[in-house]
């Protein structure tokens, strides 16, 4: 480290932990921020200096240095190399987070998306030069229409919440088609939290059906609000409490009688790919999580992608570039200049596509990952993929439900992930107490107080990709600080303890972020007791 950026660390202390005067722990190194290293008066290159020419910049010079760190090679590798051993990834270890399916992603995928073909090309090269990529995206749409039993894609929206999105905007164009001006769209209590928010960014005034002590849809309840203002019920299926929603097509049914749309959100595929096709549970549009579903890193791994699988009847409301099956069960990739056309031939009129999600053709590095995965994996092997994250969230839930309440465990199994509750704890002890002390025994926490329909939640998603032994092992541990946790062991509330950094004020964090380094003030560089040419 530059000697000049060095100060004595405050000693970390835990028990039986006397500290350590460079606050490294063992091979696990302390490292402050770049900009805390060393200041702007050194440089890891050898400049000459700039020659003496007249500024043309008329007064807007800049009047200050401009702040940056001036570390050499070795300083900058290890720097990075420091931060990155204190986060925690899927190439690391089990990361449990529920509704997130952070599963093994293939190296193959990555060697597939790194080929010239697809990774070095650029979206406005003309069409000849890019027909293999058309194509990976046109066989990937195949895929996805096959698999959900749909009629067209929409491979452009770039997450989630963004084929929510345009889903909501494909059925919102349909019924103005109509000339059906609707203004309600309902969402079950268990449906994810971006359901609502894209509904109400569509403009549209969301109402709650509730959920029954089983965790489903109350049918009765949708039933009875349904009527002419209703525009579309967006189901979460399976549900956040990680549960199938078995009365599907009877929720499809009532929506279509009474004229409006059934939006699925599909981020949860992963659990039914290759058993159960939405398209013959009456779904209109359904958004795909590639990075989810078919593996494809994500979180701080890389971009996400969602294509939205649509019905018969949106399929014509599709942004463009979008794929659609003709009557011979082809799939065509139709582009800006092709729709017009291919509305009168295959869609009966003019050209009635709501317009664009983004400029090109979507996430091409996802498209490439997904379709290796499904490639690699084939029919059968997608179907295999759905039983071992169904058998592995199961033998979660079963081998922890007597030390953790699991509130729909009485109703059967679960899907994809196991749903806990904090009942049973001590008095005082919370579920972030327990997510904090499974940090301490080497896991990324699980997903804390969502569902919100469930209090104290913990959401459990392992994946297909976790082997016996390593769920034994997560299991074993979060066994471990549930029983502290209903012990009251006050040690606990310390947690976490050998972690980088203890427990932070996450709710401060949220609600003031601070995103951009600013110099200490003088005075506070004497509190920290950072020497002059530290700090900066
Ligand atoms: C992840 C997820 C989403 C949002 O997807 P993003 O790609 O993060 O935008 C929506 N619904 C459910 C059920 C999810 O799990």
């Amino acid at each position: 480290m530059n000697q000049s950026g060095w100060k004595p660390a405050a000693p970390v202390q835990g028990p039986g932990d006397t500290g350590t005067i460079t606050g490294n722990r063992a091979l696990m190194l302390e490292e402050p921020l770049i900009f805390e290293l060393d200041g702007a008066d050194t440089t890891g290159v050898d400049l000459a200096p700039a020659p003496k020419v007249a500024s043309r910049l008329g007064g807007l010079e800049r009047s200050e240095a401009i702040g940056l760190p001036g570390l050499s090679e070795p300083e900058t590798v290890r720097h990075y190399t420091r931060l990155s051993r204190q986060n925690y990834g899927i190439d690391l270890g089990l990361f449990p987070l529920g509704s997130c399916t952070m599963k093994h992603n293939p190296r193959l995928n990555e060697k597939m998306a790194r080929l010239p073909g697809f990774a070095d090309i650029h979206p406005l090269q003309p069409r000849e030069t890019v027909a293999g990529a058309l194509e990976l995206i046109n066989q990937l749409a195949f895929w996805l229409i096959d698999l959900t039993g749909m009629h067209g894609v929409a491979m452009s929206p770039k997450a989630g919440a963004h084929g929510e999105l345009c889903g909501l905007l494909c059925i919102r164009a349909a019924l103005e088609a109509r000339g059906d001006a609707r203004e309600v769209v309902l969402v079950p209590e268990s449906a994810h939290g971006t359901n609502p928010a894209t509904a109400a960014f569509c403009g549209y005034r969301v109402e709650n059906i509730p959920a029954t002590s089983a965790g489903r849809v109350d049918l009765e309840a949708l039933k009875a609000r349904l009527g002419p203002d209703v525009a579309a019920v967006m189901i979460t299926n399976p549900n956040t409490c990680g549960l199938f929603e078995p009365e599907m097509k009877a929720i499809s049914d009532a929506v279509h009688a009474a004229g409006g749309f059934v939006y699925c959100d599909g981020a949860n595929f992963n659990a039914i790919v290759g058993k159960v096709r939405p398209g013959d549970l009456g779904v209109d549009a359904m958004h795909i999580n590639l990075h989810k579903t078919f593996s494809t890193p994500h979180g701080g791994g890389g971009p996400g992608s969602g294509p939205v699988v649509l019905s018969e009847a949106l399929s014509p409301f599709a942004p463009l570039p979008y794929t659609a099956k003709t009557a011979d069960g082809v799939v065509h990739l139709v582009e800006e200049e092709q729709a017009e056309a291919f509305s009168q031939e295959h869609f009966g009129g003019a050209m009635q596509s709501f317009g664009r999600m983004t400029a090109f053709h979507g996430q091409m590095g996802m498209f490439t990952r997904a379709l290796t995965y499904i490639l690699s994996h084939g029919a059968d092997g997608l179907k295999q993929v759905a039983e071992d994250a169904v058998l592995n969230a199961n033998y979660v839930l079963r081998s922890l439900e007597d030390v953790l309440d699991a509130p729909f465990a009485h109703s059967g199994p679960c899907m994809h992930e196991a749903l806990f509750s904090d009942k049973g704890f001590a008095d005082g002890f919370s579920t972030l107490d327990l997510a904090k002390a499974l940090i301490d025994e080497g896991f990324h926490p699980m997903t804390m107080y969502f569902p919100l329909v469930v209090h104290g939640a913990m959401l459990v998603e392992p994946t297909e990709t976790e082997s016996k032994a390593a769920l034994d092992q997560f299991i074993a541990a979060l066994r471990h600080v549930a029983e502290r946790a209903r012990a009251g062991d006050e040690a606990l509330k310390s947690a976490p303890i050998y972690a980088p950094r203890r427990r932070l004020d996450e709710t401060l964090a949220a609600r003031k972020p601070v995103v951009a380094f600013r110099t200490p003030a003088p005075d506070a560089n004497k509190v920290s007791g950072l020497n002059e040419a530290g700090g900066q």
